[in-house]
């Protein structure tokens, strides 16, 4: 079954929630991502809950079969657990009928409204929220052409992109135990590190930390081990996205990762946001492909065909704010490093998807794809201090005065994504963040 536009994406549609119909809210009735969480305080179990408005709805507090029937019954059933993975392994057609289901129940004038009790809404900034899926694998791509360039450039300026680059989407496996959920302080990490100018190894905290925009890609219905799943059936085995931080310390990975990619220097935490964006809400954003300039190589066929191309890229506008101790101590904003976009994604995630599990390899529900740090051509696309900064050779001013190559302690990291197209209602991703904490 194939994702397509329905109700639930109709821009008129409101809530009774009257927060959910603030434009600028991340989370109206069209969007509804999932998430898990519990009452802050309390010591009941965490369970999965959907985002309207400024509150969290409570699926299982609801009571299923009270609501919903059928297949939106069994998918609210799946709900009452501390993770979404049992939502996911469903497959879309259950995620399409709970979607409907909560549209209905959630919109204005609703006749099933007083079936909704009190406490099945909770502020979610009343919320503890958690990692949404339980994530047993992890890997991360490298998909935006303008991030392989801008990092290639700084060890091979005449020649950025490895001659591989257009033909295969580009990964390395990374570390599931270490995914934490924005809000969760971040450990400056120390390891052995030497830069270019030094004699030897030294150990120590790194001295170049970053982080990297990206987006992450849920995996929901898996595929058996041995079975590639085909460009043409990827969108039935993706769940959601959310935003993710891959943090990196360029001092430990530039000495580390040759010949076996990035370890160490990546696998210390990797935050992401709480909410999940299923690829249903997404689906009046969806675009035409990156489109291949002339004279780059058609994709193999497993990598290509007429729909991916006309519809496999998403439009989420996407940005980095910064914000250090002093800045918090004088009360200033947030201050905007960069602004990119999905679109400048070389392959589509339904193409990572394909080309993950050609040789065999079985994804499982809750399983994390990330699409690598999603650059853009300008300076002021950069989704990486490394961009920014050209390796640390320019530094930046942050509105407190002080500057900045790469991360200090003390600075946090916010990331935020938006859609949003003429004729549609907005929706967000929320928030990604973690604020860097002193080495051990
Ligand atoms: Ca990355």
């Amino acid at each position: 079954m194939s994702v397509k536009l329905d109700e639930t994406h109709d821009p008129a549609v409101t809530s009774w929630l009257t927060c959910a119909n603030d434009a600028n809210s991340d989370f109206p009735i069209q969007n509804l991502p999932f998430g898990v969480f519990r009452k802050r305080g309390s010591d009941a179990a965490a369970r999965v809950g959907v985002a309207i408005g400024s509150y969290v709805l409570d699926v299982a507090a609801i009571g299923a079969g009270r609501v919903f029937e059928g297949a939106a019954a069994a998918a609210a059933a799946a709900c009452n657990a501390p993770s979404v993975n049992g939502l996911m392994e469903l497959g879309r057609s259950h995620w399409s009928a709970l979607r409907l289901g909560l549209s209905r129940l959630l919109r204005s004038a609703s006749p099933m409204r007083h079936r909704v009790p009190p406490e099945a809404l909770v502020r979610i900034d009343d919320a503890e929220l958690f990692l949404p899926a339980f994530i047993g694998d992890y890997s991360d791509f490298f998909a935006s052409i303008h991030h392989a360039t801008n990092a290639g450039r700084l060890f091979r300026p005449d020649n950025p992109l490895l001659p591989n680059y257009k033909h295969v989407p580009i990964a390395y496996h990374g570390r599931a135990s270490s995914i934490v959920v924005s809000g969760t302080p971040v450990i400056r990490p120390r390891g052995q590190t030497r830069l270019p100018d030094e004699a030897g190894p030294s150990f120590g905290a790194s001295q170049r930390l970053d982080y990297e925009l990206e987006l992450g890609v849920f995996i929901g219905s898996g595929n058996a081990l041995g079975k590639p799943i085909s460009l043409a059936d990827a969108q039935d085995h993706v769940f959601g996205l959310c935003l993710v931080n891959d943090w990196s310390a360029r001092d430990i990975q530039s000495w580390e990762y040759q010949p076996l990619g990035p370890f160490l220097g990546k696998s210390f935490a990797t935050s992401i946001s709480p909410w999940v964006v299923t690829l249903d809400a997404l689906m009046p954003f969806r675009r035409s492909a990156y489109a291949r300039p002339p004279g780059d190589p058609a994709p193999l066929p497993y990598l290509d065909n007429h729909a991916d191309r006309a519809s496999g890229g998403i439009d989420i506008a996407l940005s980095v704010k910064l914000s250090s101790q002093t800045m918090r101590s004088q009360r200033i904003a947030p201050h905007t490093l960069a602004q990119t976009s999905s679109q400048y994604l070389y392959w589509t995630i339904f193409q990572m998807v394909a080309h993950h599990t050609v040789n065999g390899c079985n994804l499982r529900p809750g399983d994390l794809i990330a699409t690598g740090t999603l650059s853009g051509p300008e300076r002021t696309a950069c989704g990486s201090l490394l961009e920014m900064s050209v390796n640390a050779s320019h530094s930046f001013a942050l509105p407190s005065g002080e500057t900045r190559t790469f991360l200090e302690d003390g600075d946090e990291v916010l990331f935020h994504g938006r859609c949003s197209r003429e004729g549609y209602r907005s929706i967000g991703f929320g928030e990604c963040r973690g604020v860097v904490v002193p080495a051990n």
